[in-house]
C-alpha cells in the first residue's frame, strides 16, 4: 500500500483503534486519521476506539468524538490500527478487528509480527503520525489532521530530539505547522505541563531513585499506595523515567509502577547504546531500542530484582 486512499476506496465504514494506555502518538495517530477519512473520503463512516486517555489531549480536535466503550455489533468494512505493535496491545478492541473485512496496521514498532491483512511498519520513523503523513494525500490533510500528526510527532520524538529525528521529520513538521497548527499551546499543554500531583509524584519517584551498573542504570518504583497517598493515578507518571534517563553517566532508566494490586508495569529507556526492547521483550512486552515497556506480576522486590538482572546483562553486551 502506497497511499491509505487505496484502501479507503470501496469501503463504507471504518474502525480505527490503537493500543491500550494510548500516549500523543496513539491518539494523534488515530484522531489524524479520522479527520483525514472525513475529508478524503466523506461519504465514509469513521469510528475512533481507544481506551481512556490524559484530559491534556482533550485539546485535540475530535477528542469528544471518540468511542471508549469497545461493546459494539457493528461490523466494519474495513479496520485501521495505529501504533500498536501486536493484538494483545488492542485490549478490548481485538474483538472489533476480528469482524472486519479488511484490516490495516501502521506502525513504527519493530517488534511487530504483522498481525493484520496489510501492514504498514517502518521501524525506522520516529512515530506512527510521521509514517501516516507520508501515506496521506498532502493536499487533503486540513488543520485538524494536521493538529493531530504533529502533537503524535511531537510526543513521540521527544518534541524532536530523540535519534529518530530525520531532516524529513522536520520537513513534515514544518508542512503541518503551516496548515496552522497552534505548536506552542499544544507542545506546553500536552507534553510539558504537569499537574501539581503529578509534580509530587514525580518528586517522590525521583527521589527515591537508585543507581546500579556503575552509575550506568538508574531505577525507581512506585506502589497504587504510594501513588494514592500523593493523589496520583498510573495516568500521572508520564515523562518520568525520561527525567530519570537524564541524569549524567547513566546508560539505562528503569521506571517500576503498579497498575493494579501485585500487577507492574516496568519502563525502560536507554541513551545511547542499550537495546532496552530486549529486555522488555524477555517478559512479553516489547517497544523500541531506546524505549520499552512490559508488564511483570510479583512483589515489587521480586519484579524489579528480575528486571535488574535483564537490564544488567543488556549493559554488560554493549560495554
Ligand atoms: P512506555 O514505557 O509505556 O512509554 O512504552 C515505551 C514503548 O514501549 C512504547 O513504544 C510502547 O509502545 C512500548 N511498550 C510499552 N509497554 C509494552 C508492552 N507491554 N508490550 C509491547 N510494547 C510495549
Ligand atoms: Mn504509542
Ligand atoms: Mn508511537
Amino acid at each position: 500500500m502506497r497511499k491509505i486512499d487505496e484502501v479507503l476506496a470501496g469501503n463504507r465504514s471504518a474502525a480505527i483503534l490503537g493500543h491500550i494506555h494510548p500516549d500523543g502518538d496513539c491518539v494523534g495517530s488515530c484522531l489524524g486519521l479520522y479527520h483525514y477519512i472525513k475529508k478524503a473520503a466523506p461519504q465514509m463512516e469513521a469510528d475512533v476506539y481507544l481506551e481512556p486517555f490524559r484530559k491534556e489531549f482533550f485539546l485535540l480536535p475530535g477528542a469528544g468524538d471518540v468511542h471508549h466503550d469497545f461493546q459494539t455489533e457493528k461490523i466494519y468494512d474495513l479496520c485501521i490500527v495505529c501504533d500498536a505493535s501486536d493484538r494483545g496491545r488492542l485490549g478490548a478492541g481485538a474483538a472489533i478487528l476480528d469482524r472486519a473485512r479488511v484490516t490495516v496496521c501502521v506502525d513504527h514498532h519493530k517488534t511487530n509480527p504483522g498481525f493484520t491483512q496489510i501492514t504498514v511498519l517502518c521501524p525506522e520513523t520516529g512515530s506512527t503520525s510521521e509514517i501516516l503523513f507520508e501515506l496521506m494525500e498532502e493536499s487533503l490533510i486540513g488543520r485538524e489532521t494536521a493538529v493531530c500528526l504533529y502533537t503524535g510527532m511531537a510526543h513521540d520524538t521527544g518534541v524532536f530530539k530523540y535519534q529518530s529525528t530525520t531532516s524529513r521529520t522536520m520537513e513534515i513538521a514544518g508542512k503541518l505547522m503551516d496548515k496552522g497548527v497552534p505548536f506552542t499551546e499544544i507542545i506546553d499543554q500536552t507534553f510539558y505541563q504537569k499537574s501539581f500531583s503529578q509534580t509530587r509524584i514525580m518528586g517522590k519517584v525521583l527521589l527515591d531513585s537508585q543507581l546500579c551498573a556503575d552509575g550506568q542504570c538508574i531505577y525507581s518504583s512506585v506502589s497504587l499506595a504510594e501513588m494514592e497517598a500523593l493523589g496520583a493515578t498510573p495516568m500521572d507518571l508520564e515523562g518520568i523515567v525520561e527525567q530519570m534517563r537524564l541524569v549524567d553517566g547513566v546508560e539505562v532508566s528503569l521506571f517500576l509502577y503498579e497498575t493494579a494490586p501485585g500487577i507492574f508495569k516496568a519502563s525502560m529507556r536507554s541513551k545511547s547504546r542499550a537495546d532496552v526492547s530486549r529486555a522488555a521483550a524477555r517478559f512479553g512486552g516489547g517497544g523500541h531500542a531506546r524505549a520499552a515497556g512490559c508488564s511483570l506480576t510479583g512483589d515489587r522486590e521480586g519484579v524489579l530484582a528480575a528486571m535488574l538482572s535483564c537490564v544488567k546483562e543488556e549493559l554488560a553486551a554493549h560495554d
